[in-house]
């Protein structure tokens, strides 16, 4: 049997439209496709009928699927002769940990190929209207996150000083923290955030509000995950205007 070949593929950030047409193309000749939690369903609409669909999201209630069983799959399915596409939401270069499954496929000796996706962090920008490097306010911008990894967080106070808009995944659950941890880096109390949540999905939301009342805001506007949040001047030019629910005490728009 010839041997297979596993596909890294970004499902884009929701919208089913947003997928690409050549992640549309390898989706649809996949014999195996492994699905994480934020890959929306309408994606998997172009697979074959016979396609087998493995979910492999890790959260949602449901116990974790350890990231070596996935890697374990990859390879044991790439070596039983199959097409092999593993779905990740948004882009599978950002925050996706497939610098950990192009090592084992690596190891393994299955060829793999990458197909991008539109990164969370991107849609969320557009969203809001914001442009993320207008050159009047910022030479470019940083993706973070706000996970610690191993016991340690990003440098904040680092990142303040380069005066670039921050764009920061995986923050919503720890945004108390994450307001005090920029306010101690040096980030004004008025520096402009906005929260979008479920970016390109019907049920998006968009709130705005100054950093010294970021957690307030995700708070009362009962903001979860999966969520982008943008902070730094660029975010004062939201599109107006800014449908947003009510929230008391929070600056929108
Ligand atoms: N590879 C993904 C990121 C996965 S990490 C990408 O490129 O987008 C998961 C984090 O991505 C979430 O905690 C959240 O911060 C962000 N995210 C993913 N999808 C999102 C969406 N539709 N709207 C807003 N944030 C999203």
């Amino acid at each position: 049997m010839s041997r297979g070949k596993v596909w890294l593929v970004g499902a884009g950030p929701g919208d089913a439209e947003l997928l690409t047409l050549k992640a549309a193309r390898v989706i649809g000749t996949a014999d195996v496709i492994l699905v994480d939690d934020l890959v929306s369903r309408e994606v998997l609409h172009h697979a074959r009928s016979a396609a087998r669909i493995v979910p492999v999201g890790k959260r949602g209630g449901c116990p974790s699927t350890p990231q070596e069983f996935i890697e374990r799959l990859m390879v044991a399915e790439a070596r039983a002769g199959h097409e092999v596409v593993r779905l990740k939401g948004g882009d599978p270069m950002i925050f996706a940990r497939s610098g950990e499954e192009l090592a084992a496929l690596r190891a393994a000796g299955i060829e793999c190929e990458i197909v991008n996706g539109i990164t969370a962090g991107i849609a969320a920008a557009t969203a809001l209207g914001v442009p993320l490097t207008h050159r009047a306010l910022c030479h470019g911008a940083i993706f973070v996150t706000a996970h610690a990894h191993a016991g340690a967080g990003p440098d904040w106070k680092a990142l303040a000083a380069t005066r670039m808009p921050l764009v920061i995944y995986m923050g919503v659950a720890r945004c108390e923290e994450l307001q005090r941890d920029l306010l101690a880096a040096g980030f004004a109390a008025s520096t402009p955030t906005a929260i979008v949540s479920n970016a390109t999905q019907p049920d998006e939301r968009r709130v705005s509000a100054p950093l010294a009342r970021l957690a307030g805001a995700i708070g009362a506007a009962g903001i979860r995950s999966p969520a982008v949040i943008i902070v730094g001047e660029v975010a004062r030019l939201l599109r107006p205007p800014l449908v947003i629910e009510d929230h008391r005490g929070v600056e929108v728009g």
